[in-house]
Parts: C-alpha cells; sequence; structure tokens
C-alpha cells in the first residue's frame, strides 16, 4: 500500500467516517468500547466519540458575580467534570448499522436514489453484508 505524504493546506485527510456514525474502538485504554461520532477533525484526523477516550477536567469552584445578584446560579460547583478527548480515526472502526460490526469502509459506485444514475457509497466489507451504509 502507498502511503505518500500528504500536502498541508490542501485536501485534508478523508475521513471515512463522519458525525453521527457508531464506531468501536479498536486500540488503546477503551478498546471494545462504541459510540457515536459527536465531532469530526478532518485536519487533524480525529473524531470525538462519545463516551470514549473520557479525561477528567478538574474545575475550580469560582464566583461568577455578586452575592444575591442573580440568584442561586452564582457560584459554580468545583470538582470533576468527564468528558471526552478527540481520538484518532485509526484508532476506530465503522460499526456498521447493518450488520452491527465493525467493518472496514470501502467505497463503490453504486447506483443512487434516482437522482444520480450512480455516486459513491460507503460499503461494508464483510462478505456476508456488503450492504451500502449511508
Ligand atoms: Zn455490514
Amino acid at each position: 500500500m502507498a502511503t505518500g505524504k500528504q500536502k498541508l493546506g490542501e485536501y485534508p485527510a478523508k475521513l471515512r467516517i463522519k458525525k453521527g456514525d457508531t464506531v468501536q474502538v479498536i486500540a488503546g485504554k477503551d478498546k471494545g468500547k462504541t459510540g457515536k461520532i459527536l465531532r469530526a477533525f478532518p485536519k487533524t484526523n480525529k473524531v470525538l466519540v462519545e463516551g470514549v477516550n473520557m479525561i477528567i477536567k478538574h474545575q475550580k469552584a469560582r464566583n461568577t458575580g455578586r452575592p444575591g445578584a442573580m440568584g442561586a446560579q452564582q457560584i459554580e460547583q468545583g470538582g470533576r467534570i468527564e468528558k471526552p478527548a478527540p481520538l484518532y480515526v485509526p484508532k476506530v472502526m465503522l460499526v456498521c448499522p447493518n450488520c452491527g460490526k465493525p467493518t472496514r469502509v470501502q467505497y463503490e459506485y453504486r447506483e443512487g436514489d434516482g437522482k444520480l444514475s450512480s455516486r459513491k457509497f460507503r460499503v461494508c466489507h464483510h462478505v456476508d453484508c456488503g450492504k451500502a451504509i449511508d
């Protein structure tokens, strides 16, 4: 397989997965977890996946205003906030919505929905499935 260097500033790295897709983590501490993609970052080749790669952010308690001015929301609670951090796309695999298995994404030209004679679809890699994903 050819892996040429990608020129910066040209096309962003091609993401085969996008927001709303369900993916399974295939490497790292969250291996085996599945979640929905909340955000995709094509430029950095990263995705933000719901409930995956959680990091704990410590937040200091702070007073955001004069006491009593706006009621009870004045003082923010200090504490630990858990939130997902983006992880690299190669660490996740798309879960096929048809067969429910993580799959390598392939592109194929198939008959479209009538508007076009054919368009590019993402296609499930499994031989017993092979269905278009979107
Ligand atoms: Zn499938």
